[in-house]
């Protein structure tokens, strides 16, 4: 079964926003074992839309195509997508009927907006052809079928495309294509892409089916163990050996075999399940670790406070960092970071408390401290560990290892 992408706007094609659509998309696919061949994205353009629609469409089983599906005039992927498959647009009660209730519930909030005609355009659909609805906007999805051909529409914005293909597209899919492809990702942190994939350079070379692929992440390696089979169980199957054989060999450095589990939300579910409030005490990170950790729904079990103690004066004020450590050791030295991390539980009688201080760039480095040097400490009830981090890169990639460095060690 082969499948085609087409991407439709303008914006996208001028490098304005990235095609992000495109790798949710082709990703899914993969996994779903289509082949995918083709993508293109085209500008808000009729002619050059109805070119690349029909191009696709000639020579692919299945397009999906995204973007364009709104209610104004440049948006035409479904008037232009119905013509190519000779089908006429009529009127869809039901998704009348619930535009009607999302622009009557906007309303509400927004008391001087109001429906405009061009908004019950979205409620036309391609005569047969079935409706996705859309619980996050109000132009629905479509699947039309015609001549051995599956053309699936699907809104431009992502939190709107993501939900509709997970609820209804997926499922449409696996459908048409009996053999898949499974796999599961087994997350380590704490150990580089490199010893990693030495360490199962064995399993690598025997591969058939399953496959195994190394991707390197900040202070992470992800790997991926993917199998083609029959049934979803039936690649469990495969994959099971696999993935119980990289547990043994990665031990305590796997925090997650699910793949859609961050690190954050590991270490918040550790935390959570002994009971441990924390509190996060930051410098060069300027609050970019308890980011992470509020990204991760329920967090407010586990998060006391946050501190971003930038200056020495904050350290010594809010976290009780000595004025001696900072005049003898400095604010980017262990002892400070082993204070901040202690000063942050005492302050705030957390349970646990991580520090980070460090130099980030592109100033402030020393010969004896150059940029990238970073001290991470982790005071758990009164126990205090500290390490010393020496990055590389710019001040951002410094700071984003950073983070993920302090995440590991409050797993540890
Ligand atoms: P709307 O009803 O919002 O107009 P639409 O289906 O017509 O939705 P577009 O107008 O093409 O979609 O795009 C709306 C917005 O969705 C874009 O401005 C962009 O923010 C986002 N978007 C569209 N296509 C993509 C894409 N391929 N990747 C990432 N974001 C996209
Ligand atoms: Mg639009």
């Amino acid at each position: 079964m082969v499948v085609e992408l087409v991407c439709v706007g303008t914006e996208i094609l001028l490098g304005n926003i990235v095609n992000t659509n495109a790798a949710y998309l082709s990703e899914k696919c993969a996994n779903l074992g289509l082949s995918l061949y083709y993508q293109t994205v085209v500008g808000d353009n009729e002619e050059r839309m109805t070119t690349a629609i029909a191009t696709a469409i000639d020579r692919s089983d299945i397009v999906i195509l995204c973007g364009g599906l709104g209610p104004t005039k440049d948006d035409m992927t479904k008037e232009i997508t119905a013509r190519v498959m000779g089908r006429e647009l009529v009127e869809d009660p039901h998704t009348r009927e619930r535009i009607q209730a999302f622009m009557d519930n906007y309303i509400k909030s927004q008391p001087e907006g109001k429906i405009t005609a061009n908004n019950w355009k979205q409620a036309l659909i391609p005569q047969g052809a079935s409706v996705l609805d859309n619980h996050n906007g109000t132009a629905p999805g479509l699947i039309i079928e015609s001549g051995g051909k599956t053309a699936i529409l699907l809104p431009g914005p992502p939190n709107e495309l993501k939900p509709m293909f997970e609820e209804a597209v997926y499922p449409y899919l696996r459908k048409k294509q009996p053999e898949i492809i499974y796999s599961e990702m087994v997350k380590i942190c704490g150990i580089g892409e490199s010893k990693a994939e030495t360490d199962i350079s064995d399993l690598i070379a025997a591969q058939t089916n399953p496959t195994i692929a190394t991707y390197a992440k900040t202070a992470e390696v992800h790997i991926r163990v993917t199998a083609k089979a029959s049934s979803e169980k039936e690649a469990k199957q495969l994959i099971k050996p696999v993935v119980r054989e990289l547990k043994l060999r990665f031990g305590k450095n796997i925090y997650t075999t699910d793949e859609n589990k961050t690190l954050e939300e590991a270490v918040v579910e550790l935390l959570r399940a002994q009971h441990l409030r924390l509190t996060t005490v930051e410098s060069c990170t300027g609050g970019a670790l308890s980011a992470r950790i509020v990204n991760v729904p329920g967090a407010s079990d586990v998060l006391k406070q946050g501190f971003v103690t930038y200056s020495n004066s904050a350290k010594k004020k809010f976290i009780m960092v000595k004025k001696s450590t900072l005049k003898t050791y400095g604010a980017v030295s262990s002892k400070c970071a082993k204070e901040m991390a202690k000063g942050g539980n005492f302050t705030t009688g957390s349970d646990v408390a991580v520090s980070v201080t460090g130099i980030a760039g592109p100033d402030g480095g020393t010969p004896e401290k150059p940029v990238g040097t970073v001290f991470i400490a982790c005071c758990l009830k009164g126990e205090t560990k500290v390490r010393e981090f020496h990055f590389n890169g710019n001040r951002s990639k410094i700071r984003e290892q950073s983070v993920v460095n302090a995440l590991i060690l409050l797993r540890d």
